[in-house]
């Protein structure tokens, strides 16, 4: 579906090609997903060049990813923002640092991965710039016409991006290889650059400046003046954060994913799919209904409302193969289903299907499968 139909292509969004991508970073390491942002960045064009804005507080954890994101052959420059501001990935902030980052660097475009943290900051951003960005880009045919889902996945939708304003997108990971970075002085290319945030205002501060006229009515217009301590910045404040304590693999980039859904039917019942999924060396996801149901925490969700997931082995045992669900998993090399009613629509969809109950495939595949 070509959303735009005008024939005569429109000019790339600016005539610098720069792109810019919000990185994310864990324990010293730049996340997969924005490695594949940078995979997917490489298609806008062949002499584009690629920064990396990292922010953070003060960590030698920061550093440690900035000399990581450093070492990626496709990165030109690494931009640091150091500040307690950015201790957290609150959107305010992080909004607040790219509009201020663009103000020194005229780039073309401005990339996020479809993770939370993606979209979380990137509409923000897109708000503050006046562009409308666009989103869960699975693929880059050229510097602004891009391949995205609609309809749950159901649909592809070619789109141009003819605004003015750096072209804003969100990558979806899943669709984009993540080529490990390695991380030696040797390979260490780009230029790691502190940003000076001395003139780094969070927030704007707006009041109302009242004109007499004529009729003794008044005229109320509305002003904003940059100031530190605002109203923007205030929105948000960081809570918490909770993590599940487990080596298992990230659910978004595994390379081997065990599924359960509502046919699970109790939180005890559900270690069964996390006994699989330590035996196989697998994350382990679940259905809306299951999370709903409160078996599992909702991070683990995969689906149009969850998680995409693209692993090697998709296994799924007692899901019914909705077409929410289904949006996640499409990009699954192989799906294996259990289900005990043969006409399920997960069996469209499965590359081997096996019609049984799961309360005995699942032990008989525990006691079968060697310790890991
Ligand atoms: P069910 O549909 O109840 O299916 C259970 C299946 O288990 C059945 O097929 C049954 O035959 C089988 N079964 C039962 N007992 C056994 C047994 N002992 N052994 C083997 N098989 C058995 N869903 C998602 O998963 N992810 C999403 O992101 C998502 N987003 C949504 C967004 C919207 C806007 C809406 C409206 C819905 C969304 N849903 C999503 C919900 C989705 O429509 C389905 O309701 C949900 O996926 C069903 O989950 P389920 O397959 O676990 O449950």
């Amino acid at each position: 579906m070509l959303l735009d139909p005008s024939p005569s292509p429109s000019p790339s969004p600016t005539s610098l090609d720069a792109t810019l991508i919000l990185a994310e970073h864990e324990s010293g390491s730049i996340k997969p997903q924005t490695v594949s942002t940078v995979v997917a960045a490489n298609s806008l064009g062949e002499n584009s060049s690629i920064s990396l804005l990292l922010a953070g507080s003060g960590s030698s954890l920061q550093e440690a990813a900035a000399q990581a994101a450093s070492c990626h052959p496709s990165v030109s420059e690494v931009l640091v923002a150091d500040s307690d501001k950015f201790e957290y990935p609150l959107a305010e902030p992080w909004a607040k640092l790219v509009e201020f980052v663009r103000q020194q660097g005229d780039y073309s475009h401005i990339l996020a991965s479809s993770s939370s943290f993606g979209k979380n900051i990137l509409p923000r951003v897109a708000a503050l710039l006046d562009v409308s960005p666009i989103t869960d880009v699975v693929k880059i045919l050229e510097s602004n016409q891009f391949i995205r889902p609609i309809y749950a996945g159901n649909a592809l939708s070619t789109v141009r991006y003819t605004g003015g304003g750096p072209c804003m997108l969100t990558i979806r990971s899943t669709s984009f290889p993540v080529t490990p970075i390695t991380v030696d002085s040797e390979s260490r290319k780009a230029t790691i650059s502190q940003i000076d945030l001395s003139n780094f205002k969070e927030g704007s501060f707006t009041f109302l400046l009242c004109i007499p006229i004529l009729n003794f009515s008044f005229f109320f217009k509305k002003l904003s003046f940059p100031f530190p301590i605002a109203d923007s910045a205030s929105k948000s404040r960081y809570v918490g954060c909770s993590t599940q304590d487990t080596e298992r693999p990230d659910l978004g980039s595994a390379r081997v994913v065990i599924t359960g859904g509502r046919a699970l039917k109790s939180v005890e019942n559900f270690k069964m799919i996390e006994k699989l999924a330590e035996k196989l060396g697998g994350a382990v996801g679940a259905t809306r209904a299951a999370v709903d149901a409160g078996y599992v925490p909702n991070d683990l969700q995969v689906g149009q409302t969850g998680k995409i997931v693209a692993p090697e082995l998709y296994m799924a045992f007692g899901v019914s193969g909705a077409i929410q669900h289904l949006a996640g998993i499409k990009d699954s090399k192989v799906i294996v289903a259990v289900n005990k009613d043969a006409d399920a629509p997960i069996f469209q969809v499965a590359d081997y299907g096996l019609v049984g109950d799961l309360f005995e495939v699942i032990p008989e595949l525990l006691e079968k499968l060697p310790e890991k």
